[in-house]
């Protein structure tokens, strides 16, 4: 309260010296008293402009935008502009605070991978994310402010939203045509709803998987349990001959190990799916692997096609190595061999190679000289139980297993699986390994860390 003290004094001493002046220069006048009295006015007047002065710059300030520094006057006007300008900044300061505060929470929701749309009680857009706006084709300029069912059109959204009932979320084909959505409702405040969306695609996809994997399984599964239990029945109530029956338990040991192979190529693929990535330090010979397959297949042909191995077992060894899991390599690798012989007549040739590239990676190659496959399977061959010829496969012994598990190894080893076939030709199925994976020479593996150059 300072300046109520100085206001006070120069109040009284604009008074005083304004009546001393007056007296002073009146006192020459038969009455000094009133050129006093004039003094005194004078003073309390000059005080007034003053006054009035200092107001009027507040006042400007305050007209003309509180940008700059508030006027720096000393005294009751000096104070009232200090504190003005004081909760201006404060006010500024919040404002500011609020306002970086609500760019974070847009931020924060446009960083979400599901769209948010939020539209008044009348369903008109308010606001929405660019991720909302993606998955329901909307523009902000031009769908603001918009009821959203004269934008999103989609049947089953619109009676989900005039039935009120938000408890589930609702599911349709992505009105940009690609792809399913979800949306989720929440009403919120008066009347006002939160819409969330969710790209629900890629869920969808692999539901439909399983539930045609389970399918699939249940009919592979099925069909031998029947044929046996037909069998178990026929063994039961008709009097066979020794011939009869030893056919008999021979169909019935051939649609057990159906099973058998069924259950297995299951198994390998639970696992692949299950475990982690083959180790990279873990290093496989390669020779070992082909002289695997190749007794494997020797065993499987009986002699019914030319095999050829390259390098063979009895040429220089190779001394590559792939690292990796070696029984998945080598499950790999024989169910490649294993559908080469099957899928080739008797006198064909089968040919399984192995090189290392110019850039260092690794190719086990199997050609065979069989019927060969349509380019339009080539795509779905690795799809799990797809078939070109079913009873071929199905005679022979294939589960549709095998090439799914084929990529499956490949992929976890990082590797490529290419075919290439001409019907009346053959095929030839190359399994492609990087070269952070192989080591080419013995030289590579002395060295021990690095990889084949
Ligand atoms: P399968 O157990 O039926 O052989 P795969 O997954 O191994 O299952 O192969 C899928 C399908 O690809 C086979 O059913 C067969 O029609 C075709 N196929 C695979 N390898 C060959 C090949 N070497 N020659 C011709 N067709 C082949």
């Amino acid at each position: 309260m300072k300046w109520n003290v100085s206001r006070v004094v120069a109040g009284v001493f604009a008074l005083v010296a304004g009546s001393a002046l007056g007296w002073m220069a009146g006192r020459q006048m038969p009455n000094p008293l009133l050129p006093a009295l004039i003094g005194a006015s004078v003073g309390v007047l000059l005080i007034a402009l003053a006054d009035t002065w200092h107001g009027y710059r507040l006042l400007e300030w305050l007209r003309l935008g509180t940008d700059s520094a508030a006027p720096s006057d000393t005294g009751m006007w000096g104070e009232i502009a200090h504190r003005v300008e004081r909760a201006l900044r404060l006010r500024e300061n919040q404002a500011e605070h609020e306002r970086e505060r609500l760019s974070e929470f847009f931020e924060a929701i446009e960083a979400s991978p599901n769209g948010v749309l939020l539209m008044d009680a009348n369903d008109q857009i308010d606001w929405f994310s660019s991720v909302a706006a993606d998955h329901f084709g909307l523009q902000p300029e031009r769908d603001l402010r918009q009821r959203i069912t004269n934008l999103v059109r989609s049947p089953a959204f619109v009676s989900y939203l005039q039935a009120g009932n938000f408890d589930m979320p609702v599911k349709f084909v992505n009105p940009q045509g690609q792809g399913m959505l979800s949306v989720m409702i929440r009403e919120y405040g008066d009347g006002q709803k939160l819409v969330l969306t969710q790209d629900i695609t890629e869920r969808e996809r692999a539901e439909t998987m399983r539930r045609d994997f389970v399918a699939n399984v249940s009919h592979e599964i099925r069909t031998p349990l029947t044929v046996l239990s037909g069998f178990i029945e026929t063994l039961a109530n008709l009097p066979l001959t020794e011939v009869e029956r030893k056919r008999v338990l021979s169909l019935m040991s051939q649609q057990t190990g159906r099973m058998q192979a069924l259950v297995s190529d299951l198994l390998t693929l639970a696992q692949l799916e299950g475990s982690p990535r083959p180790a990279l330090d873990r290093w496989v010979p390669v020779a070992r692997l082909l002289a695997h397959v190749e007794s494997d297949a020797r065993s499987l042909s009986h002699g019914r096609h030319h095999l050829s191995f390259t390098p063979a077992a009895g040429d220089v060894p190779t001394a590559a190595q792939i690292a990796g899991s070696e029984t998945e390599l080598l499950s790999a690798l024989a169910n490649l061999v294993n559908n080469a012989i099957r899928y080739t007549p008797e006198g064909g040739h089968v040919d399984v190679r192995w090189r290392v590239t110019p850039d260092g990676e690794g190719e086990f190659q199997v050609r065979d000289t069989g019927a060969g496959i349509e380019a339009e399977h080539l795509p779905r061959l690795t799809e799990r139980f797809y078939r070109v010829d079913g009873s071929r496969s199905r005679d022979t012994g294939g589960t549709g297993l095998g090439l799914s598990i084929v990529k499956h190894v490949v992929q976890r080893h990082a590797g490529e699986l290419h075919i290439e076939s001409q019907v009346g030709q053959g095929s030839c199925f190359t399994l492609v390994f990087p070269p952070a994976r192989v080591r080419a020479s013995i030289e590579d593996a002395r060295k021990g860390e690095s990889p084949a150059a």
